[in-house]
């Protein structure tokens, strides 16, 4: 939220406009330039009602974000009176065991650290096995036959859970636990049209026996013999509609997250 401070502060006053309290804003720490700006974007934040950053800490970022940025970020809201919520302290060793100007793979960790670094990583992180992160692990994990997955489907009821979900700049909602789904926000409102999101009604009521019956029968979906799981299948049939198929389908947006990870 923080490339473009324009943006975020216009979405701040229409909160304060509306009594919306923020307790934080969350960020990687890549927007940091330089202390000037970063100071004058603190000041513009405080006066807008945010008192805390939460800063990301840990090696999944940091294959993409030099860490002295997160450092030099902690220092100005120290600096400016910021709160900071570092999330997650814990890794801050680990990450401070490399060279801070540059970024690092996790290949790197893992010739510092020992072979099963990956795997604890997951573990301490609590990373939900989704996207990119998917994409990292499932060679790391158990093949499972497409028909034992089969057997075993159950509905993805956390795809309709609202204690906690993201809304996209798009005004969609993103379920809690899967990227790459959306709904609009204002026909959720109403009860979204289970015909229109066909694919995402499929698997929060059947569950991935539903979705590749659906694809199988209407897309001509050919499983493989066996996948790192469940969501190993679900994104390889959503890889193949988006992608392979270049199907425009409602549900499955933004097409970005099927095409960049
Ligand atoms: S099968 Fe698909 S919808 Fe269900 S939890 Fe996995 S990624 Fe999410």
């Amino acid at each position: 939220p923080l490339l473009k401070p324009g943006k975020i502060l216009d979405v701040l006053e229409v909160a304060q406009r509306n009594s919306i309290d923020i307790e934080y804003i969350e960020t990687n720490a890549s927007w940091y330039k330089d202390e000037a700006s970063t100071k004058a974007v603190l000041k513009e934040l405080k006066n807008h009602g945010v008192h805390t950053l939460l800063i990301s800490i840990d090696p999944y970022h940091k294959e993409y974000i030099p860490f002295w940025k997160v450092k030099a970020l902690i220092r100005a809201c120290s600096e400016a009176k910021m709160n900071v919520f570092p999330w997650l302290m814990d890794f801050w060793d680990d990450i401070d065991a490399m060279d801070d100007r540059n970024t690092h793979s996790l290949e790197e960790y893992t010739r510092l650290f020992g072979q099963d670094y990956p795997v604890k990583l997951l573990k301490r992180y609590g990373l939900n096995l989704k996207g990119r992160a998917l994409k990292t692990y499932a060679p790391m994990m158990k093949r499972q036959s497409f028909e034992q997955i089969l057997e075993e489907s159950k509905p993805c009821k956390l795809l309709s859970g609202v204690y906690h979900f993201h809304v996209d700049l798009y005004g969609s909602f993103i379920p809690q636990s899967c990227p790459g789904f959306s709904i609009q926000l204002k026909e959720l409102m109403h009860g979204a049209d289970p015909d229109k999101y066909r694919i995402f009604n499929s698997l929060e009521s059947i569950g991935i026996r539903g979705f590749v019956e659906l694809a199988k029968k209407e897309y001509e979906y050919i499983p493989k013999a066996e996948y790192a799981g469940k969501c190993d299948l679900c994104y390889d049939v959503r890889n193949y509609l988006v992608l392979e198929l270049g199907l425009d389908l409602p549900d499955l947006k933004p097409e970005g997250h099927y095409k960049y990870i």
